[in-house]
């Protein structure tokens, strides 16, 4: 008995001393890169799993006395275990103290909307993600918030749209989704704050990799965690990572509650582990993105490549700035013909998946316009490309036969 103890105990203070110097190690300055491949390091302390574990539990345990056995888990739709890494993970990638999962993109941007009054205003591109941007026009009125859109390719237009004292939020995106038009954050942060106004920056398209928008000066980050951060078209999910824990941020905490907006623990866990190959997958996608920009612009059956990466893109030049180590994996291809010529591409694609959304491994081809229907602002003879990481090569020869 007396040796069982004492292996046990030894068996403990091993993995102590294990743990210790793991956080010795995470304390030097990793690059970003290291810290997300590593998920910062992790081990589990019970068990010593270097995977962070998926916790089913909807509820958790109390002692006799009636006090949680852990105080930070009471409820599944409050928290997760589970969550606790991946969070973690993205508030240090964004540069932020704190990150919050949600159970899509969309849910996290309506935590930041509805953590608004009635009376305040929202400033928004006309452009935008689209889904998002029809709730801002359907609701907003509903829900007592005042709305003001901008031209996102005007630099000029968002200082004059902005009113000071009632806009309370400017949202933006950078790039534009589809449009991939290029907003300074410096400068959208700067009219915000005088505005009196926070800065949310869905950075959804560039993720942490290229562009860190706290950095610049945003107070709030979002992102459809569906897309790059998971990377693999098997998650639905949505972070907010915040500049500071001020009361706007409780609110979006207490939001996520109390509207029922909690992601799945296996979800959690897969969105963690598609994280940790991010940067790879990014770089990647990048690269193939230009080499496929390049390929096809002035391409007898191209009227225009739409890439921030090519110096014919009106963004390119803050592009350059703003964006660190690529300028994404999305462009359009603006087919000669029109709206069927652009349709019989998509048609012929063997190799690009017919499908929407994008940021995961495999390269998907979209018609936007079909996609968004009647009143969409995007040209129905643009082609959306999401590139994925297989080789360049393939996917150009595909495009080829298709526009042939
Ligand atoms: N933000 C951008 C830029 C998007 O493209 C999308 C979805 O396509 C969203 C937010 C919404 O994310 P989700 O589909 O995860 O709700």
């Amino acid at each position: 008995m007396y040796h069982l103890i004492s292996i046990q105990t030894e068996i403990i203070h091993d993995v102590n001393s294990c743990l210790e110097a793991i956080r010795m190690s995470y304390k030097q300055d990793l690059s970003p890169e290291t810290l997300n491949a590593q998920a910062l390091h992790h081990v589990d302390a019970n068990t010593g799993a270097v995977s962070p574990g998926i916790h089913p539990s909807s509820t958790f345990v109390r002692d006799e006395n009636y006090e949680l056995i852990n105080e930070r888990h009471s409820y599944g739709r409050a928290e997760n275990p589970g969550f606790e890494v991946a969070e973690k993970v993205l508030a240090k990638l964004e540069g932020g103290p704190a990150a919050l999962l949600f159970s899509s993109g969309t849910a996290a941007a309506m935590a930041v909307v509805q953590s608004l009054r009635p009376g305040d205003r929202i400033v928004a591109p006309k452009i935008m993600y689209w889904g998002l941007r029809n709730w801002f026009v359907k609701y907003c009125d509903l829900w007592g918030l005042g709305l003001d859109l901008f031209d996102a390719a005007d630099p000029d237009a968002l200082a004059i749209i902005v009113k000071k004292g009632k806009t309370k939020l400017v949202w933006i995106e950078t790039p534009c989704n589809p449009s991939w038009d290029i907003i300074d954050i410096s400068s959208a942060a700067d009219i915000a704050h005088q505005a009196g106004a926070r800065l949310a920056v869905d950075s959804t398209v560039a993720t942490p990799v290229l562009t860190q928008p706290i950095k610049h000066g945003a107070d709030i980050v979002v992102h459809s965690a569906t897309k790059y951060l998971n990377g693999h078209c098997d998650v639905v999910a949505g972070v907010v990572v915040t500049a500071r824990e001020d009361e706007f941020w409780e609110r979006v905490c207490e939001l996520r509650t109390d509207n029922g907006a909690i992601l799945g623990s296996l979800e959690a866990f897969l969105l963690q582990r598609g994280m940790r190959t991010l940067f790879l997958r990014i770089r990647k996608a990048c690269e193939s993105a230009m080499t496929i920009a390049k390929h096809f612009d002035g391409h007898a059956g191209v009227e225009a490549v739409i890439y921030p990466g090519l110096p014919s893109h009106p963004g390119h030049k803050l592009a350059r700035q703003q964006m660190d180590g690529g300028f994404g994996g999305m462009l359009c291809l603006q087919v000669k013909g029109g709206a069927k010529a652009a349709l019989r591409v998509v048609k012929r694609c063997k190799v690009f998946t017919r499908a929407t959304s994008f940021g995961g491994v495999e390269s998907l081809i979209e018609h936007r316009y079909s996609i968004e229907g009647e009143g969409s602002p995007v040209p129905k003879d643009w082609l959306r490309l999401s590139i994925g990481i297989e080789a360049v090569d393939d996917l150009i020869a595909d495009l080829e036969q298709a526009l042939g």
